[in-house]
């Protein structure tokens, strides 16, 4: 098996952050640490980069307790983590904010897909309304590249314009980060492997084997992108700088999101999607 070098990984993230300024003097970052790897990985290297750069700023690690259903495992391995980075560790829970996840399960639609709706809209919304000015997120290469193909392939081409490792805040959308931007999340997995740094398999929801066989498609999207970087081992890095270039032409074209008429959130429609799941369970 293929040797990993956590340096050569350590610099591209490194590189990442400083070149695209992901992180600045008086910024207020909230990273979303969902106890998994790639967010582990994330929130490591914004706390290095600060501490090694002595950039002014608030770094915070934040965490959505979903619910009953999700081991307490999840949030314990999350505030491990926060507590490994040397950064405070805020969380909020689903049932404080009346949104009963059991109720939710039993709509329609699929529960990871409410779940997931539930997930930004409180990641956007919580942070901001505690100062936050970005939000780290552990989404990598893979996740852009997949999400480029079926944007493409689903004539979705406007929404390409927000693929970039620093997307700008609008309005009441705080900005996002993404340090990970040019790295794979096998090789998330095999950093925190290195650096034993914990962190929960993928499987601790009992919903996964419904999110599996939706994302079944989405399975074989990422296998095929690490198939490729094993024989083009660029393949990621040479993707994403043309998905950069490509966003920034397009990122002109986005248009302002309006106001939920009943929570005031950002939304591309009249109601945002997280108000119409309150209103199926009420
Ligand atoms: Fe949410 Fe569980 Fe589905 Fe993940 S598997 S999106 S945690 S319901
Ligand atoms: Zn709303």
């Amino acid at each position: 098996m293929e040797k990993f070098d956590t340096e050569i990984y350590s610099k591209k993230v490194l590189k990442t952050i400083r070149k695209y300024r992901l992180v600045e003097n008086g910024d207020k970052i909230f990273i979303g640490l969902s106890g998994g790897k790639d967010s582990a990985s994330a929130g490591y290297f914004i706390s290095k980069y600060v501490k090694e750069n002595n950039v002014k700023c608030d770094i915070i690690g934040f965490h959505i307790i979903l619910g009953d259903f999700i081991p307490k495992d999840v949030e314990k391995t999350a505030r491990k983590q926060a507590e490994i980075f040397g950064i405070p560790f805020k969380t909020i829970e689903l049932k404080n904010l009346g949104i009963d996840m059991e109720k939710i399960s039993k709509l329609p639609r699929p529960v990871c897909s409410s779940c997931g709706t539930i997930k930004r809209y409180l990641m956007n919304k919580i942070p901001r309304e505690m100062g936050g000015n970005k939000l780290c997120t552990g989404h990598h290469a893979d996740d852009f590249i997949v999400f480029f193909f079926k944007n493409i392939l689903g004539g979705n081409i406007s929404w390409i314009s927000k693929f970039t490792p620093l997307l700008p805040g609008r309005n009441k959308s705080i900005a996002r980060i993404r340090p990970l931007f040019f790295v794979g999340g096998n090789e998330n997995k095999k950093f925190c492997d290195a650096l034993k740094i914990p962190y929960i398999e993928e499987n601790a929801c009992p919903y996964i084997s419904i999110k599996k066989r939706i994302d079944k498609r989405r399975e074989k999207w990422y296998e095929t992108v690490e198939s490729i970087s094993r024989w083009q081992p660029n393949f990621r890095y040479q993707m994403m700088n043309g998905i950069i270039s490509l966003s920034s032409h397009l990122y002109s074209n986005l248009t302002e999101p309006k106001e939920c008429k009943i929570c005031g959130e950002p939304t591309d429609g009249e109601i945002c999607a997280f108000c119409k799941i309150l209103k199926e369970i009420k």
